[in-house]
C-alpha cells in the first residue's frame, strides 16, 4: 500500500487527488487534508461577497470515491508525516503540497478593511454590504484582477451604493487599448475610477492616500496574494515569497517524496516563470503533480511539467466581461473579446473548472510550447 497525502483541497489539490484516485491503482490510498469540508470556488468569491450564489460546495460531492477527507490544517511537515493543528498527525509515502494562497497583508490599518481573498473574508464582506444604506460609499483598493472584478460585481448587485476603485492604475499589465476598454466598462457599470493614487493607511471611515483622504463606509482590500508559510516553517526550500521550490517535474529538490502544485509552488525557469497564481495554472499543475507521484511510485523518472497559458478572463458584473488572449508564456496577444460574449465565456470557464475536476483523466491542457514572442526573440 502507498499512502499519498494531499495537503489542501483547492483547484490543484482536488484535481490531483481525483486524478490519483482515477488511476485505477487500488494499492494507492489517497487522503486529502483541508481545513473545511467544503471546496471553495475562489474564482467566484467576488460574486459571493456581493450577494451572489454560494461559492462553496461539499467536498464529498467533488472528491472521487475512495479519496478520504481529513478535516484539519497541516501545521508542520516532517520527512514522512505531517502534524495537524488539532494535535493529530498523518503519515505519508508521498505528500502533494497544494495549500494555495491568501490575500497579502495591506498597509497600516488594513484590519479596518474587508477582504476578498478567502471565504471567511468574503462572507464577512457579504454581511457588511447587506447592512449599507443606499448612497453609502464602498472603496475597493487594488487595480488587479480581483479589485476590478470585485468593484464591478458590487456595483452590479448594489446599484444604490457608490462604488470607487482606488489604485495607481487599472490592469497595468495589459496593452493600452485593453486597459482603456476595461476602464470604460467599469465606468459604464457605475464604478468611479480613482487612478494614480496609492493607499497608505486604512481607517474605519476612509482611506489615506498620497493625495489626501477619501471617505468610505466599507473599504475592500483587494491587493496581491501571499502564500502560507508552512513550507518555510517546515524547513523546506522556498522562494523569497515563501513558495515551495520544485524541480521541473514538480518534485521538491532534496525531498523526493514531496511534490508541489498550485499557487503555493514555484517550478523553475521555463517550467514555471510564466505561471501566474491562477486556477488556470493550478489545475494542470495538480494533474501533472498526480502523474509525477504515480511515476515515482512506479519507480520511473517523472516527466517535466509543460503548461501554456491561454488568456485572462475578467468578469465585469454578470452582463459584461473582458477576455485578453495571451501567448502561452502569458504575454498578451492581439485578440480580445468583450461585452456579453466575454461574460458568457468567463462563466463557462468557471463551470469548466468543476467539470474538469470531476473527470480528471480526461482533463487536457495546453503545453508550454514556444510562444510567438519567444520564437521571435530567438530568431532575432
Ligand atoms: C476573487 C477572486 C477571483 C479570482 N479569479 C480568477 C480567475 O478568473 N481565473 C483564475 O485563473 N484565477 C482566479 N483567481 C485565483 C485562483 O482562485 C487561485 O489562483 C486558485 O484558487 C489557486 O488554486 P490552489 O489550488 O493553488 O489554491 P486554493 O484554491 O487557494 O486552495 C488551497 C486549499 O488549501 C487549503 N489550505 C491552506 N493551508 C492549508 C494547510 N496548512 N493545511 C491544509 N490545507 C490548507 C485552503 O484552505 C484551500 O482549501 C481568483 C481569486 C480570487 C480571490
Amino acid at each position: 500500500m502507498t499512502r499519498v497525502l494531499v495537503a489542501g483541497a483547492g483547484y490543484a489539490g482536488v484535481m490531483a487527488a481525483n486524478r490519483l484516485a482515477a488511476a485505477g491503482q487500488p494499492d494507492v490510498h489517497v487522503t486529502v487534508v483541508n481545513p473545511r469540508p467544503e471546496f471553495v470556488e475562489r474564482v467566484r468569491l467576488h460574486e459571493h461577497a456581493a450577494g451572489g450564489p454560494d461559492a462553496k460546495r461539499p467536498l464529498s460531492d467533488l472528491l472521487r470515491r475512495g479519496v478520504r477527507l481529513r478535516v484539519g490544517k497541516v501545521n508542520a511537515i516532517a520527512e514522512r508525516s505531517v502534524g495537524l493543528e488539532d494535535g493529530g498527525s498523518l503519515e505519508f509515502d508521498y505528500l502533494l503540497y497544494a495549500v494555495g494562497s491568501t490575500a497579502a497583508r495591506g498597509p497600516a490599518g488594513s484590519g479596518n478593511a474587508w477582504g476578498i481573498g478567502d471565504l471567511d473574508d468574503a462572507e464577512s464582506l457579504r454581511r457588511r454590504l447587506r447592512l449599507l444604506p443606499p448612497g453609502a460609499r464602498v472603496v475597493v483598493v487594488g487595480g488587479g484582477l480581483t479589485g476590478i472584478e470585485s468593484a464591478a460585481e458590487i456595483a452590479y448587485r448594489y446599484p444604490s451604493l457608490s462604488v470607487e476603485l482606488v489604485s495607481r492604475s487599472v490592469a497595468a499589465w495589459l496593452p493600452e487599448s485593453s486597459r482603456a476598454s476595461i476602464e470604460r466598462r467599469l465606468a459604464n457599470a457605475g464604478v468611479r475610477l480613482r487612478t494614480g493614487l496609492r493607499v497608505t493607511e486604512v481607517h474605519t471611515d476612509g482611506v489615506e492616500t498620497d493625495a489626501g483622504k477619501l471617505a468610505s463606509d466599507c473599504t475592500v482590500w483587494a491587493g496581491s496574494f501571499d502564500v502560507p508559510d508552512l513550507a518555510l516553517r517546515s524547513g523546506l526550500p522556498v522562494t523569497a515569497d515563501g513558495r515551495l521550490r520544485t524541480d521541473d517535474t514538480l518534485v521538491c529538490p532534496g525531498h523526493e517524496r514531496i511534490v508541489g502544485a498550485g499557487d503555493a509552488v514555484a517550478p523553475p525557469g521555463q517550467a514555471g516563470d510564466h505561471l501566474r497564481m491562477s486556477c488556470q495554472a493550478a489545475m494542470p499543475m495538480g494533474a501533472h503533480g498526480a502523474d509525477t507521484v504515480l511515476a515515482l511510485i512506479r519507480g520511473e523518472r517523472p516527466a517535466p511539467v509543460s503548461i501554456g497559458m491561454a488568456g485572462q478572463g475578467i468578469s465585469l458584473g454578470r452582463r459584461d466581461g473582458f477576455i485578453q488572449a495571451t501567448h502561452r508564456d502569458d504575454s498578451p496577444r492581439g485578440f480580445t473579446l468583450s461585452g456579453r460574449a466575454a461574460a458568457v465565456v468567463k462563466e463557462r470557464v468557471c463551470r469548466f473548472t468543476i467539470t474538469a475536476m470531476r473527470f480528471p483523466r480526461a482533463y487536457r491542457w495546453l503545453p508550454r510550447g514556444t510562444s510567438a514572442v519567444h520564437a521571435r526573440a530567438a530568431i532575432r
